[in-house]
C-alpha cells in the first residue's frame, strides 16, 4: 500500500511598519534593548484602546490581492483568548469570521517529485537530460489570509524564563492554505514564492531565519485514491526552509511506518521540530478544535476595505512571478538568471536600469554597426546571457564573499552598463574584467577610468604584444624547439607567458594568432 501526503501549511508574517499593530510604540523592538519598546496598550495595561495600523491594513490587503483573495468589504477585529506568559493581555486580537482575504490561491512551479530548484535548473542548463518531467505549474489554494498581533518573546535561561514585550504588538498576517500540498518540496517552493511576494510588496523583509516568517506544518497521509481526510499533525518550531522540508519529509517517514503498523493517527497531535536531532517530538494531544472563545474586540469597531482594496489595487507593482518571464523575454536572461534576479526587488530595480541603460552604452561606443533598434535586436540574446552571468555569479558573489547587501552597493547600474559594454566590445578581457568589477565594488566608480588608470584594458597596440612575443620567444627556447617539433599543446604555455608580460592586457586570441604566425 502506499500512501499520498496531505500537507497544509500556516504562514506568520512579520509586517515592517514603522509602528505596531494597536499602538504607537516602535516596531523595530527587534533592535531594540528588551522592554524598551512598550507602552501600556502592548504589555495590555487596564482602561487602555487598541487603535488599528491603517499601514497594517493596507499592506495586508495588498497581500491577499497579491495572493488572487476575495477582500472582504466589511471586516472585524476578534478577541482570541489563550493563557501563556508571552500573552499579555490574555487573548490575542485577531480576525475570525471576517478576515482580510479569502478564498485565494498562488501558482508553484514544478513536477512532483522534481519539484526542487536545482532540478529545474538542472533541466534549462541541459534541456536534452533525459527522464526529469517538464516543470508544470500547480495552484495552492489559500484559505483565508488575516491581521493579528505578535505575542511577546519569552527568553528562557538557567535562572528563569524572562519576557521580552518588544515583539507584542507586532503587526502579523497570517495566511492559511488549504492541504493542497504533497511534498516538501513543494511546501519549500510555495513559501519561497510566499517570501518572494512579500519582499516584493515591501511588506515585511521575510527571513526565516529572523522569525520575520514563520511557519507551522500539518501533515497527514492517505491511501492512494482515498479522498478522506485523516488527523494530522501540527508541527511548530520551523525558523528555516530546510527545517520546514526536513521535518514534513521526517514526519512523512513516521507515519508510513505507523500506517504500514496498522496504527494511523486518531488524534490531532501537535509536534515539535529539534533542530539538533533533526526529528519532530510529540508535544500534546489536541483536543479536537481547542476552544479559544472567539468573540468580536469590543473597543475596535468593525471597518470597511472597500476604499482600501480600489487604492491597494492601483499600487499593486509587477509581481515576481510576470517579472520573471517579462525579463527572459524582454532581456533575453535565462530563466534560473531571471528567477535570481527577481529574489529581492532592489536586485530586480538594479537589473532593469542596467538594461535600460546598456544598450545606449552600446549605441555610443563606435565598435557596433546601425541604429539602437537594430543593435537591440541583433545583440539582445548574447547581451542578456552576458549581463545574467556577471550580475548572478560574478557580482552577486563577490557580494556574498564580501557581505556587502544590494542596498549598498557602490556599483551603480549605469557604471555596470558601463562595465558590460567594455567586456562586449572586446575593451577588456575576462580576467582583468574580474579585477576591475572588485575595485568598483570596493569604491565604485567610472570603469572606464579605472580600466585606463590601472592598465586593465586589452592591448589593441600589435607592435607591443610582437615585441612582448619576440621576448618570450627568445627567453623559452625549449618550449620553442619542442613546439616547431609537433608539441603544439605548448603554446598555451607560451600564451601564458605572454599574458604575463603584457599584464593580462593582450587578447589571448590576438597573441595566439601573432604567435602562431611567428613560430611557423
Ligand atoms: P485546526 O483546527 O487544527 O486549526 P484547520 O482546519 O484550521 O485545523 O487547518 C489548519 C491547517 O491544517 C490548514 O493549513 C489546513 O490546510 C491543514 N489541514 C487541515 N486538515 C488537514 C489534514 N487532514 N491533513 C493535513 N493538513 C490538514
Ligand atoms: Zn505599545
Ligand atoms: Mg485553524
Amino acid at each position: 500500500m502506499s500512501y499520498t501526503p496531505v500537507i497544509g501549511l500556516e504562514i506568520h508574517i512579520q509586517l515592517k511598519t514603522k509602528t505596531k499593530m494597536f499602538c504607537s510604540c516602535d516596531n523595530r523592538g527587534e533592535f531594540l534593548p528588551p522592554n524598551t519598546a512598550i507602552c501600556p496598550v502592548c504589555t495590555g495595561q487596564p482602561g487602555v484602546l487598541p487603535v488599528p495600523n491603517q499601514q497594517a491594513i493596507e499592506w495586508g490587503v495588498k497581500m491577499a490581492l497579491a495572493l488572487n483573495c476575495k477582500i472582504n468589504s466589511l471586516s472585524k477585529f476578534d478577541r482570541k483568548h489563550y493563557f501563556y506568559p508571552d500573552l499579555p493581555k490574555g487573548y490575542q486580537i485577531s480576525q475570525f469570521d471576517l478576515p482580510v482575504g479569502e478564498k485565494g490561491f498562488l501558482e508553484i512551479s514544478g513536477t512532483e517529485e522534481s519539484l526542487s530548484e536545482k532540478n529545474i535548473e538542472d533541466l534549462e542548463e541541459n534541456p536534452k537530460k533525459p527522464k526529469i518531467k517538464l516543470p508544470k505549474n500547480k495552484r495552492i489554494d489559500i484559505t483565508r489570509l488575516h491581521l493579528e498581533e505578535d505575542a511577546a518573546k519569552n527568553l528562557h535561561s538557567p535562572e528563569g524564563t524572562l519576557v521580552d514585550f518588544n515583539r507584542a504588538g507586532t503587526p502579523l498576517v497570517e495566511i492559511v492554505t488549504e492541504p493542497d500540498i504533497a511534498s516538501a518540496s513543494e511546501a519549500k517552493l510555495f513559501l519561497q514564492e510566499l517570501q518572494n511576494l512579500a519582499k516584493f510588496l515591501k511588506i515585511s523583509d521575510a527571513e526565516m531565519e529572523k522569525g520575520h516568517l514563520r511557519c507551522d506544518v500539518n501533515v497527514s497521509l492517505r491511501p492512494v485514491g482515498d479522498t478522506k481526510y485523516y488527523p494530522k499533525t501540527e508541527i511548530k518550531n520551523l525558523n528555516s526552509f530546510k527545517a520546514v522540508e526536513r521535518a514534513i519529509e521526517y514526519e512523512i517517514q513516521r507515519q508510513t511506518k505507523l500506517w504500514e503498523a496498522g496504527q494511523a493517527p486518531e488524534k490531532l497531535t501537535t509536534r515539535g521540530w529539534n533542530d539538533t536531532e533533526q526529528t519532530t517530538e510529540e508535544q500534546r494531544v489536541k483536543e479536537g478544535s481547542e476552544d479559544y472563545r472567539y468573540f468580536p474586540e469590543p473597543d475596535i469597531p468593525p471597518f470597511n476595505l472597500a476604499a482600501v482594496e480600489k487604492k491597494a489595487k492601483l499600487e499593486l507593482p509587477e509581481l515576481p512571478q510576470k517579472t520573471r518571464v517579462r525579463f527572459a523575454d524582454e532581456y533575453g536572461l535565462s530563466k534560473s538568471d531571471a528567477k535570481i534576479l527577481t529574489q529581492d526587488p532592489e536586485w530586480a530595480d538594479f537589473t532593469e536600469q542596467v538594461f535600460s541603460e546598456v544598450w545606449e552604452w552600446l549605441t555610443s561606443l563606435p565598435d557596433l554597426d546601425g541604429t539602437e533598434e537594430e543593435i537591440m535586436a541583433k545583440h539582445r540574446a548574447k547581451v542578456g546571457r552576458l549581463i545574467g552571468g556577471w550580475l548572478t555569479s560574478k557580482l552577486m558573489g563577490l557580494m556574498a564573499e564580501n557581505k556587502i547587501d544590494i542596498r549598498l552597493l557602490k556599483i551603480t547600474p549605469e557604471n555596470f552598463a558601463e562595465f558590460i559594454s567594455l567586456i562586449y566590445t572586446n575593451k577588456i578581457n575576462s580576467t582583468n574584467a574580474q579585477l576591475l568589477l572588485e575595485k568598483m565594488l570596493e569604491a565604485g566608480g567610472d570603469p572606464s577610468i579605472i580600466m585606463e588608470e590601472d592598465r586593465l584594458g586589452q592591448v589593441q597596440d600589435t607592435n607591443l604584444i610582437e615585441t612582448a612575443l619576440d621576448n618570450v620567444i627568445k627567453m623559452n627556447p625549449d618550449q620553442v624547439t619542442q613546439y616547431r617539433s609537433g608539441k603544439t599543446a605548448v603554446i598555451q604555455f607560451l600564451i601564458g607567458k605572454a599574458m604575463k608580460e603584457t599584464r593580462g592586457q593582450a587578447d589571448p586570441q590576438t597573441i595566439k594568432t601573432i604567435l602562431e604566425k611567428k613560430l611557423k
